[in-house]
């Protein structure tokens, strides 16, 4: 083993040229050691507990851990291999022990308590104070204020809910691979994309069948309710998507829904909640069940009339075309798809000339110059991980801001999909300003020998928007890292990320980056007011669907009781319906496969999807009122958004930045549902 371990040097930016996987394991021992030992240093302090040997001890606690961990799960998502990922499964489970030893430690719990209670006490700062409720709320809302007997339930239940829900995502992906619909005869697959087609193909080839395989996998599923001409073959695999879990077999998920569902509330109420939907708005912008509720039914209000109306389109379209009378609902994705490129007739393959990678960041960076003051300057003495990686330092005026690292191809051992993280989150510590490491990860189409990197307008904006999240993150000026930068409540997160994507479809702006690329031409007005006006196409149908998924969240988690409720699929109709166009079918239920809030992480949050749309749409508005490069607008929402992270709460930074409350009009009026 090499003699000298870099994760356990000092370093600023990550040593990448030396590290090797090799020198993960002992970093993350020295430093998990190194962390208890600090926490051990607060409890056993006998001065008696102020923020600065409580708090802030604890926040400041643990950093070289931090770092080795951003550093390990960063490359475990960008530049794997095996032997990152085994060792991932070793090190997560010394982190999460570490993370429960800390959050059941009674002595510091304690002392924090003491801190807290005493708030009132203390001339606090705004920041300081938002710490504290952090900290507090951590502990207490993993138990920490119960007595032993509750504490153990509180155990109990976190148990069995970890195991319900795991279950629940078993008999789900049991279910997608369970499913397979083999067809020999080719023709039965007319209008399905050609490279699905082979997919498919080589799938049978796979099983030692001849002819075609289709399957479950969003890839295959999606394009096939899109362009399969085919109703029958469309209609087979709705009712196969549609009834996962939901069978009379052993992967049936509807007692596993009711128990998460239980074990949930009960779980709030212990903590003190009347329901699981107020445990988890407690930390959201939303803040209450009532506020979640008549969001979503003002969205639905305007957004029905309209759905309403393309379903009536889009039926007399089907029969016009194809003699549908009993249209039915695996007959929409197929006929609005038709109908889309009918009206448009939008060729991405015809855009992408217009939308160089490179082209696209210069554009980028110009915008944000304009809005932000801010530069960036390619610096290649930074390591990196991969040679794709580029990285540039930031400066606001002269002052070097942050360093933003950019790896926008794909590669094996790099996951799917894209997403802004950090190396370092930007913090002062007793006066010393720490500036963050950004980094932005995509998998955009990769250059070849004649031709350069062209994206299509959906990366476009993909770009914009994780860049959005990293100018949160590098403009964050804020004294504690844990409220720095994108460290903000979950519903909030996603506005300086979507506001950015706007600029894509202004003219000023594209004017500024799409360009062809070997004309140099701007890209035709025609175009841009076609990407906009697609952009909206079925764009009430699509909202009041959203809509539905927020409201059958709310109606499984906002349960006071779950008394007299034990069929899933009566409760999910009552849910459903004041959002069903189509007939329901009787043998098919989303709850039993809604991953997201049964499996994954968005219960009660669902409707967040459209709660930053109608604050990203809002925001932007100022823009356009103002002028969409209008400096004193860009620096009203610098200084109080992308500066502020999570150092007060963001309904007061809204306001501040906007001078009044989120309209969801802003967000009606952008999607086409009521009149600009
Ligand atoms: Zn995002």
């Amino acid at each position: 083993m090499t003699k000298i371990n870099p994760l356990l040097q000092k370093f600023d930016h990550p040593p990448f040229s030396k590290l090797k996987t090799e020198h993960f394991k002992p970093a993350f021992e020295e430093s998990l050691k190194e962390a208890r030992q600090e926490i051990d240093a607060i409890v056993k302090n006998s001065e008696s507990p102020s923020f600065k040997n409580t708090i802030e001890a604890l926040e400041f606690s643990g950093n070289q851990l931090g770092r080795i961990a951003s550093i390990f799960f960063n490359l475990n998502s960008a530049e794997t291999n095996p032997e990152i990922q085994k060792l991932a499964q070793e090190i997560s489970p010394l982190l999460s022990e570490f993370n429960n030893d800390l959050l059941l430690n009674k002595g510091l719990f304690d002392k924090i308590k003491q801190v807290y209670e005493d708030k009132s006490n203390h001339d606090f700062t705004g920041e300081q104070i938002m710490l504290l409720d952090k900290i507090y709320k951590n502990f207490t809302r993993n138990g920490a204020n119960l007595n032993e007997e509750k504490q153990e339930r509180l155990r109990e239940i976190d148990k069995l809910l970890s195991l319900t829900s795991l279950k629940f995502g078993e008999n789900v992906l049991a279910e997608t691979n369970n499913f397979q619909l083999h067809i020999s005869d080719e023709a039965e697959l007319d209008g399905i994309p050609d490279s699905v087609k082979e997919s498919a193909r080589v799938t049978a080839k796979e099983k030692g069948e001849e002819g075609y395989i289709l399957t479950l996998d969003f890839p295959t599923y999606i394009p096939i309710m899109k362009f399969a001409k085919n109703r029958n073959l469309r209609k087979q695999m709705f009712l196969g998507f549609g009834s996962k879990a939901f069978k009379d077999n052993e992967f049936n998920n509807e007692e596993n829904v009711l128990e998460i569902v239980r074990l949930r509330l009960e779980r709030a109420n212990l903590l003190g909640f009347d329901s699981h939907a107020d445990f988890v708005l407690q930390e959201r912008m939303a803040q209450r069940i009532d506020n979640v509720e008549s969001f979503l039914d003002d969205i639905l209000e305007k957004a029905l009339p309209a759905a309403e109306k393309e379903m009536e389109e889009i039926k007399v379209f089907a029969l016009e075309s194809d003699g549908i009378k009993d249209f039915q609902k695996w007959d929409k994705a197929y006929y609005s798809e038709k109908l889309k490129q009918k009206k448009f007739d939008l060729d991405e393959e015809v855009l992408k000339p217009y939308f160089e990678l490179n082209q696209v960041i210069m554009g980028m960076f110009e915008i944000t110059s304009k809005l932000f003051n801010l530069s960036f300057k390619r610096d290649d003495s930074i390591e990196v991980y991969h040679k794709d990686v580029v990285t540039y330092k930031v400066y606001e005026g002269n002052t070097y801001l942050a360093t933003l690292y950019a790896d926008f191809h794909p590669r094996p051992g790099k996951r799917d999909g894209a997403w802004m993280t950090t190396y370092k989150d930007q913090y002062n510590y007793e006066g010393k300003e720490e500036r963050p490491q950004v980094s932005i990860v995509c998998n955009f189409t990769k250059p070849t020998k004649d031709k350069p990197s062209l994206l299509t307008f959906n990366e476009v904006t993909t770009l914009f928007h994780e860049f959005g999240h990293a100018l949160h993150a590098m403009n964050a000026n804020t004294t504690y890292p844990s409220l720095s930068g994108a460290s903000v409540y979950w519903d909030f997160v996603e506005l300086p990320s979507q506001l950015m994507e706007n600029w894509c479809y202004e003219k000023e702006a594209l004017e500024l980056f799409a360009k062809h690329y070997e004309t140099n031409k701007v890209l035709p007005i025609e175009y841009i007011e076609k990407i906009k006006a697609s952009s909206n196409f079925m764009e009430g149908l699509q909202t009041t669907r959203q809509v539905s998924f927020g409201k059958l969240d709310m109606a499984w988690h906002a349960l006071k009781t779950t008394e007299g409720i034990d069929n899933v699929k009566a409760h999910e109709d009552k849910a459903f319906k004041s959002t069903e166009l189509l007939p329901d079918v009787d043998n098919n239920c989303m709850s039993t496969a809604f991953g997201h809030i049964f499996q994954g992480g968005y219960s009660s949050g669902y409707y967040s999807y459209k709660w930053a749309e109608v604050l990203d749409a809002d925001a932007f508005e100022l823009f356009k009122e103002e002028g969409i490069f209008n400096e004193a607008v860009a620096k009203k929402y610098k200084k109080n958004i992308l500066q502020k992270g999570g150092t007060i709460e963001p309904t007061k930074l809204y306001k501040e930045f906007r001078g009044k409350e989120p309209d969801p009009k802003a967000l009606l009026k952008r999607a086409g549902l009521i009149p600009a």
